[in-house]
């Protein structure tokens, strides 16, 4: 079997993201939760690495950091059930599903799609590729955030609504996933914005840790 799928970031063809995954994120903005998993795309170029910076979108006011779990596909699968899902885990990864907030809410409001507000350049920054054998306890995983030292997110992936193999039976009912795409698994309570000039670290268990600065030329 080959392992091209540890290098997501060049042989993946695309990151499907949940969101409205976590019962305290519902919980703290008073909705309801999903009856179904709610996805959405983004582009590949969205990636970047530690040493890379998040630039703030032209135009945009409110950039907001959220935590994600994310999920590297082994091989090729389409329509599998929840317990076949875990076969075609490679491996993890931690990263920051960035969203420009302010077109984010436009969006919404005005019933356009999010392919601006998610998949800008810079806005999927994420760590190295962790193998699958280091988090067993993938389903209970502590995932935390902070800014500027300031601790904003701090859950556990066992806060969440559907569960990774419900998520990836779920998309490959609709989406034939391969070999290096990436699932961004949703974000816990607690995302909020931050300015040019901060540092965003986040962390999943003891696991895995990484640290990016903020930029806005706007
Ligand atoms: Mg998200």
């Amino acid at each position: 079997m080959s392992d091209d799928y540890k290098n997501f970031r060049e042989n993946g063809k695309k990151i499907i993201a949940v969101c409205r995954n976590y019962n305290g994120l519902t919980a703290a903005q008073g909705i309801q939760n999903p009856e179904k998993p709610i996805l959405f795309i983004k582009p590949t170029t969205a990636y970047i690495s530690e040493g890379q910076k998040i630039k703030v979108p032209l135009g945009s006011k409110l950039l907001y950091h959220e935590v994600e779990l994310g999920i590297v596909i082994r091989k090729r699968c389409s329509n599998i059930s929840p317990p076949e899902a875990d076969d075609y885990i490679g491996g993890f990864l931690l990263a920051l599903d960035m969203t420009a907030k302010d077109f984010h809410i436009e969006a919404k409001e005005k019933s356009r799609p999010w392919s601006l507000c998610k998949g800008f350049d810079t806005s999927c920054p994420v760590s190295s590729f962790i193998d699958k054998d280091t988090i067993p306890n993938y389903s209970d995983i502590r995932l935390w955030l902070k800014v500027d030292g300031v601790m904003m997110q701090d859950s556990s992936t066992s806060d969440m609504i559907f569960s990774v193999p419900e998520v990836i039976s779920y998309i490959t009912k609709y989406f034939t996933l391969e070999a290096g795409d990436v699932i961004l698994t949703g974000t816990p309570a607690g995302s909020g914005p931050v300015r040019g000039g901060q540092i965003i670290e986040c962390g999943l268990g003891d696991v895995m840790s990484m640290t990016f600065s903020v930029i806005d030329a706007n």
